[in-house]
C-alpha cells in the first residue's frame, strides 16, 4: 500500500491566474510516505489521513487533505509556512502522524505474509479462472453439439436407447 503518486512531465494548472503554479513531482520525493496527486482534479492528498484519521480526532482543515483536495500550490515551500508541512504539524502525536503510523504498522503486518504465498494464491486462481472458462467454453460448444443433433439428427435420447437396446 503506498500513497498513488503519478509522475508528469507537467501538470495541469489549477487556475488561469498569470503566475499560477503548478504541482511538482519533486513533492512526491519530499513527501514520498503519504502524498497523492490527483491529475483529474489537480489537487492533492493525504493517503493515511484519509485511511487512518479518526472522527474524534479530525479537526478543522481535515477535509482538505481527505475530501476536498488540496490546491493551493503556491502555499508549498512557502517558508516555514509550507502546507504540507503544516499538515504533517511538528508533533510526532499529530492527527497526520498518528495517521501515518497505524499505515506503516498495517504495512508490516502484511508484509509477514509471504509474498510466495501470495503469487502462489494468485497463480492458483488465474489457473482456475482459465480452467471455469475453458470449462464454459466447451459446455457452450457441448450445447451447441447437442442442439445440433436435437434438430439434425433427432433426439438424442432415443438414439442413446437404440444404442442400449442394441447393445
Ligand atoms: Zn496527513
Amino acid at each position: 500500500m503506498s500513497p498513488y503518486q503519478i509522475h508528469l512531465s507537467k501538470y495541469p494548472p489549477s487556475s488561469p491566474e498569470k503566475h499560477h503554479r503548478l504541482f511538482q513531482s519533486s513533492w512526491f520525493v519530499q513527501f514520498a510516505s503519504w502524498l497523492e496527486y490527483s491529475p483529474s482534479k489537480d489537487a492533492a492528498y493525504c493517503l493515511p489521513c484519509y485511511l487512518f484519521t479518526m472522527k474524534a480526532s479530525r479537526r478543522f482543515g481535515w477535509d482538505t487533505f481527505t475530501i476536498t483536495g488540496f490546491t493551493s500550490w503556491k502555499k508549498i515551500n512557502d517558508g516555514t509556512n509550507c502546507a504540507f508541512l503544516n499538515h504533517v504539524g511538528q508533533d510526532p502525536c499529530s492527527c497526520h502522524n498518528n495517521a501515518l503510523k497505524s499505515s506503516e504498522d498495517l504495512l508490516k503486518r502484511s508484509q509477514h505474509i509471504d509474498k510466495n504465498e501470495i503469487y502462489r494464491v494468485l497463480s492458483h486462481h488465474c489457473l482456475d479462472i482459465q480452467n471455469i472458462r475453458g470449462q464454459g467454453y466447451d459446455g457452450a460448444s457441448n450445447i451447441w453439439v447437442l442442439n445440433g443433433k436435437l434438430q439434425g439428427e433427432g433426439p438424442v435420447v432415443s438414439n442413446d436407447c437404440t444404442v442400449a437396446k442394441n447393445g
